[in-house]
């Protein structure tokens, strides 16, 4: 069993620490908000003062933050984390930031001899709980290694996708691919309805056909086709449309900075941004659908 450092108790690091206590790991946390310490207290974790307390002699630092400046400030600088640390604990970040700053915490960590890898999840809150997140990494072979052994206690698919900053190109890729095919499937779904077809019907006729995609197969986002979808429970999240807009920022400096014209990723950014600012942040983003009404 292994000493591992948490920091970033929020809604996915709190579910993702408990599972590494569950598992049976030595597991010292942190976060800003003493609440959600106490919390992981209770599940059996040890809370330290500072980040730096709580990654004294541990074999991994775990993080996952909100943004990179988060991430940047809990690693880098003359009091940052890996000026700390030394080759022996690895360092897995599984926030979702900005691939450039991932790739600079992952310099600065290969120049002190530390490992480190950008591994943001794909799964949302209730996968964070369940244990059964999906994990792109990016980082070297080694690292990866000895990454796999603690994040199959968070998860069920673990990639590697290349070097540094590679774990968030793959899922700014991702999203940016799920935000289009769900505005399609909205699309659709609206389309067959206004002509006079059963969502259900139509759902089904599509899932067996060509348009078959994974917003269609188990996020419906049409109210009353899916029993258990976030659509028919009045768009609660699931997984919020501030979050997807956060992520397609993100995929959208991805695909400028490497001179990709991604037309519909845009334009995807676009819709799901005037979603937000029509109130529903908060909702899930799958009431994108809302959009076609107005
Ligand atoms: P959250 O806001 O619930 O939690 C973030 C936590 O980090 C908070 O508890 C905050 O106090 C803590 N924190 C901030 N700065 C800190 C610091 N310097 N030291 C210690 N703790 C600090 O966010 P979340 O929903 O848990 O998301 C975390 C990351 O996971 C984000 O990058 C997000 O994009 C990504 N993500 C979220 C989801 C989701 O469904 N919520 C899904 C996939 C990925």
């Amino acid at each position: 069993m292994a000493k591992v450092a948490f920091i970033g108790l929020g809604n996915m690091g709190g579910p993702m620490a408990k599972n590494l206590v569950a598992a049976g790991h030595a597991v010292t946390v942190f976060d800003l908000m003493p609440e959600a310490c106490a919390d992981l207290q209770q599940a059996g974790a040890s809370v330290a003062a500072t980040t730096a307390d709580a990654a004294e002699g541990v074999d991994y630092v775990i993080s996952m933050l909100p943004a990179g400046k988060h991430v940047a400030g809990v690693y880098l600088g003359d009091d940052g984390l890996l000026a700390k640390l030394d080759g022996s604990t690895t360092v897995l970040d599984c926030s979702t930031i900005d691939a450039p700053t991932s790739r600079e915490v992952g310099e600065a960590a290969a120049k002190l001899g530390i490992g480190f890898m950008d591994a943001p999840v794909s799964g949302g809150v209730a996968a964070a709980a369940a244990g059964t997140l999906a994990f792109m990494c990016g980082g070297s072979a080694d690292t990866f290694e000895k990454a796999k052994v603690i994040l199959a206690d968070m998860g069920k698919n673990i990639f590697h996708a290349g070097p540094p900053g590679a774990g968030q190109v793959a899922k700014g890729c991702n999203n940016m691919l799920l935000a289009i095919h769900m505005i399609g499937t909205t699309e659709a779904l609206e389309m067959g309805v206004r002509n006079g077809l059963d969502p259900k019907v139509l759902s089904e006729i599509m899932l067996a056909s060509s348009g078959r995609n994974w917003s269609l197969e188990v996020y419906n986002p049409y109210p009353g086709v899916m029993e258990g979808a976030p659509a028919s429970n009045d768009y609660k999240p699931g997984f919020m449309v501030d979050l997807m807009v956060k992520d397609l920022g993100l995929a959208q400096a991805i695909a400028e900075d490497s001179g990709v014209a991604n037309r519909m990723g845009q334009l995807a950014g676009e819709l799901y941004r005037s979603h937000q600012e029509g109130g529903n942040g908060q909702r899930d983003f799958s009431s994108v659908l809302e959009l076609l009404k107005d």
